[in-house]
C-alpha cells in the first residue's frame, strides 16, 4: 500500500514518514503543495495525508486538484488545533477525515487503516489467499494451514504484492517500486534477499510450493496445477 505525505514540517514529515514505513507503508513524502499535486496525479497511491498550510499550493487546492483529476484514493487532512471552519471545509471539499495537531502516531494510523478498510470492502475482501496460505490486510497477519506466520512489516508487503498480482510474473524492477520505493539498481540483491526469506517462511514444510523464480524474468505466486 502506497501512500502520499504532504507535510513542509521538517520533523513532523520525517517522524509519520518513519512510522507508517514501519508499520509496512510505502510512502511519497513531499514538502510542496505544487509537487505533491504533480505526483497524485501521476502516480498511484492508496490513500493521501495532506497539511493544510504548504509552500506552493495549500492543502484544499491539492484536494481540489486530486478530486478534479477524478482520483477518489481516501485523503485524511491534517489541521491546525480548534479550527472548526478548517474542518467543515475539507469535508466539503471531499476529504474522507482529518486529524487536529498535535495527534499520536497510533491514532494516525488507526485513521488510515479505517479508511483504508472502508475503502477496500466496496472493492476486494479483507483476505487474499492461494492454496492453504491466508493473508489477513487488517490484522496484519499471516497463516498457512493454520500456522501463524510472522514476517516483517517488507516482508508482508512482498508477500500482499505477490498475492494480489496472483500469477503474474513480477519484474524486479516493478517489485522495488512497489515495496521499496526505489528504483532497481541491478548491484542490490536486497530483492532476492528478501524473497529467499520470504519462500523460508511461506513455503518450507509446506505444499504445493507457492512462490518461484522465472528466470531471467522476475518473481510469480501461484499454486501449481
Ligand atoms: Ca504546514
Amino acid at each position: 500500500m502506497k501512500i502520499l505525505l504532504l507535510e513542509d514540517e521538517p520533523k513532523t514529515g520525517a517522524y509519520l514518514k518513519q512510522g507508517l514505513v514501519e508499520a509496512g507503508f510505502v510512502v511519497d513524502w513531499v514538502a510542496d503543495g505544487l509537487d505533491g499535486l504533480h505526483l497524485a496525479l501521476t502516480e498511484a497511491h492508496d490513500l493521501a495525508i495532506l497539511d493544510v498550510m504548504l509552500p506552493g499550493l495549500d492543502g484544499w487546492q491539492v484536494l481540489q486538484g486530486i478530486r478534479r483529476a477524478g482520483k477518489d484514493m481516501p485523503v485524511l487532512f491534517l489541521t491546525a488545533r480548534d479550527h472548526v471552519e478548517d474542518r467543515v471545509k475539507g469535508l466539503e471539499l471531499g476529504a474522507d477525515d482529518y486529524l487536529v495537531k498535535p495527534f499520536a502516531f497510533s491514532e494516525l494510523l488507526a485513521r488510515v487503516r479505517t479508511l483504508l478498510r472502508r475503502r477496500g470492502k466496496t472493492k476486494e475482501s479483507e483476505y487474499l489467499k492461494a492454496a492453504d496460505l491466508e493473508l489477513d490486510l487488517l490484522r496484519r497477519r499471516v497463516n498457512r494451514g493454520g500456522r501463524r506466520i510472522d514476517l516483517t512489516a517488507k516482508e508482508f508487503a512482498l508477500l500482499e504484492l505477490l498475492l494480489r498480482r496472483q500469477g503474474e510474473v513480477l519484474p524486479r524492477s516493478l517489485i522495488a517500486s512497489q515495496v521499496w520505493d526505489m528504483n532497481f539498481d541491478s548491484d542490490t540483491n536486497v530483492i532476492e534477499v528478501a524473497i529467499k526469506r520470504l519462500r523460508q517462511k511461506v513455503d518450507e514444510g509446506f505444499e504445493p510450493k507457492l512462490i518461484r523464480t522465472v528466470r531471467g524474468m522476475g518473481y510469480i505466486l501461484d499454486v501449481a496445477e
